[in-house]
């Protein structure tokens, strides 16, 4: 996720560019570039670099009118000068900026034998095959068009070249706008960079590419002009930077479709369905490792939680997951057959850094499991896998924790793969689920009103139980955490065969049990458990599979059918559950007491 503008107009392009990138900011931070169309004849001239939009060094004037513009949030190649957008081919013709993931990048590159890279980036092969493609038809529209044919994944894009007085903007997966002003024209990841000028906009469609100059935007899709109706925006600066929710939570909460295709579209090849999760550890060494250790805190920990049931299953490795501040690099292990995994979403987690350190001093080898490129696990460990989801504003963590678990399943394939164990239909079971839970998620999404609905009914009790086995074990813990963090009710999480072991001397009629009663969670034993609480006048709200839990629960929601990821699946309404209630007494949400985003202390 980044932030992408660009202006075409009769007046100066690179103060309206640089006051957009300033308020796309919030999409992503890590750096920032402007290319310019100066002087007459057109020259191109690319400023960028590592750092905030305010790091970036640019003319005080400029005679330009025609510009684009990126504030980046890495997913391929580092936060470096090199790596900043925009990108341009050998001939400096071209200037690119884009938003997203090109899956088939590497492919592409490879069809680039003669062109010459400068970055790492998946971005860099949209300029070079510019270059070859507008060459044939001098028509940077077509060329822009023979070039998406071409690419997989996601993007948004903004180009210009020398030659051409317009902006070509395309999109595919990510979102663009179009803002429709006086004295000229905008392209823009969403409204917020152009609302000070304009607040007539026109959104694209996937699939559409625009051709934008000073005093028209044409809009087509597969080669025709279509019409994409005008539209006043009527949301302020601030509601747009959040795409018109009312908090960063409920928008990510929202974004975990898209999110997770992020990472789905890097590392799943569509065609014959493999794995590839760009990382160096080696092959020898996944197969004799005798132990995979998880380390984290908070929501990560119930990510690591969730995966160790599919490492040791599917991958039939020993698998145990930490909480970061406790671990000890403990003796009765082969340290050269230790794999050590910190996850984290920040990546700055002091934590689970010192953990990560620690077991590495011990002679393991370690891994980083993060969402932020360039953050200072992805520099201590010996190599590094990216969830890609996109920044994360809200401080209760929640499209990070999907993304997490998913990045997390594919690992677990590839060390199943390694290993010899994949062929099982277990194995292609697990994937094609994961490649169906963005969908299956997005329903769970559009039944908001229902669980909305039931956190209204709750909303005067102030404990609540959550109960769930095997995966719904970190499910429910997870659920409790974001109620806890957000509403500031008492919530707890427990293996639901525990809870006559103690905690059932809690339940009341007055405090509700969330069970979870999915695939993956062995429903069938914690209707045992529904019962129970039920005897002792608890309402029982189950999250379950179809099938289950018929006529036995007060408030039943029906999770969509996704084999052992239901209870992750099951875990979007309990955000939702979260966010509602929390919002119901107007708790700020997005910065709850005595919380922050990234926990840089131990
Ligand atoms: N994948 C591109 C990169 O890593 C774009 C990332 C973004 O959307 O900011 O540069």
């Amino acid at each position: 996720m980044c932030g992408i503008t660009g202006f075409i107009g009769d007046t100066d392009a690179l103060s309206k560019i640089v006051r957009g990138l300033y308020r796309l900011e919030y999409r992503g931070y890590d750096s920032a570039g402007v290319a310019l169309l100066e002087g007459d004849p057109a020259d191109l001239a690319v400023y960028k670099s590592a750092g905030r939009v305010g790091d970036l060094e640019v003319p005080t004037v400029s005679d330009a009118t025609c510009g684009i513009g990126h504030t980046r949030w890495s997913t391929h190649g580092k936060p470096t000068d090199e790596n900043a957008h925009p990108h341009t081919d050998c001939t400096e013709h071209f200037a690119v900026v884009h938003n997203g993931v090109i899956a088939n990048y590497d492919e592409l590159r490879g069809d680039l034998e003669t062109h010459e890279f400068t970055s790492q980036t998946d971005t860099e092969v949209v300029p070079h095959l510019l270059e070859e493609e507008y060459s044939e038809t001098s028509d940077l529209r077509a060329a822009v068009e023979s070039v998406t044919d071409r690419l997989e994944g996601s993007y948004a894009l903004g180009v210009i070249a020398e030659e051409s007085d317009r902006i070509v903007c395309a999109r595919h997966n990510s979102p663009l706008v179009v803002g429709h002003g006086e004295d000229g024209n905008y392209i823009a990841s969403d409204v917020t960079a152009f609302l000070d000028q304009t607040r007539d906009a026109s959104y694209l469609l996937d699939g559409d590419v625009a051709v934008v100059s000073d005093d028209d935007v044409t809009v087509y899709a597969d080669g025709e002009p279509v019409d994409r109706p005008i539209q006043h925006i009527e949301w302020d600066a601030q509601a747009a930077e959040k795409d018109g929710y009312q908090h960063f939570m409920r928008k990510e909460i929202h974004e975990q479709p898209w999110a997770l295709r992020q990472v789905l579209a890097s590392h799943v090849d569509t065609v014959d369905r493999t794995v590839d999760l760009d990382i160096d550890l080696d092959d020898d060494y996944l197969r004799n490792v005798d132990e995979i250790q998880l380390v984290a805190c908070g929501t990560s920990y119930h990510a690591s939680l969730y995966a160790k049931y599919l490492f040791q299953t599917l991958a039939n490795v020993r698998t145990s997951v930490e909480v970061a501040s406790e671990y000890e690099f403990e003796g009765g292990r082969d340290p050269t057959r230790t794999l050590v995994a910190g996850v984290t979403q920040s990546g700055e987690t002091a934590d689970t850094l010192d953990a990560v350190r620690r077991s590495a001093a011990n002679g393991a080898t370690t891994l980083g499991v993060t969402n932020s490129l360039g953050s200072t696990i992805t520099r201590v460990v010996d190599d590094s896998i990216f969830i890609r989801a996109g920044p994360e504003i809200g401080v209760a963590a929640t499209k990070t924790f999907s993304s997490q678990i998913a990045t997390l399943v594919l690992l677990c394939l590839h060390v199943a793969d390694v290993r010899g164990e994949l062929d099982s239909a277990d194995g292609r079971r697990l994937l094609e689920n994961l490649r169906n839970l963005p969908s299956a998620i997005q329903q769970a999404l559009d039944n908001e009103s229902r669980i909305q609905a039931v956190a209204d009914r709750y909303l005067d009790e102030d404990a609540f139980f959550y109960i769930g086995r095997r995966m719904g074990n970190p499910v429910s813990l997870e659920g409790a955490l974001k109620l806890k963090e957000i509403s500031y009710d008492h919530a707890e999480g427990f293996p639901a065969g525990e809870l006559k072991h103690g905690p059932l001397a809690l339940i009341t009629e007055e405090t509700p049990v969330i069970a979870l009663l999915t695939d993956g969670s062995r429903p069938d034993d914690t209707i045992t458990n529904v019962k129970e609480v039920q005897a002792r006048g608890a309402p029982v709200i189950g999250l379950a599979s179809e099938g289950t839990g018929n006529g036995t629960l007060e408030e039943r929601i029906e999770v969509p059918s996704l084999g052992r990821l239901e209870p992750l699946v099951a875990n979007v309404y309990l955000q939702l559950f979260a966010y509602h209630l929390a919002d119901q007494k107007g708790r700020p949400i997005d910065k709850p007491r005595n919380l922050a985003k990234s926990v840089t202390v131990r």
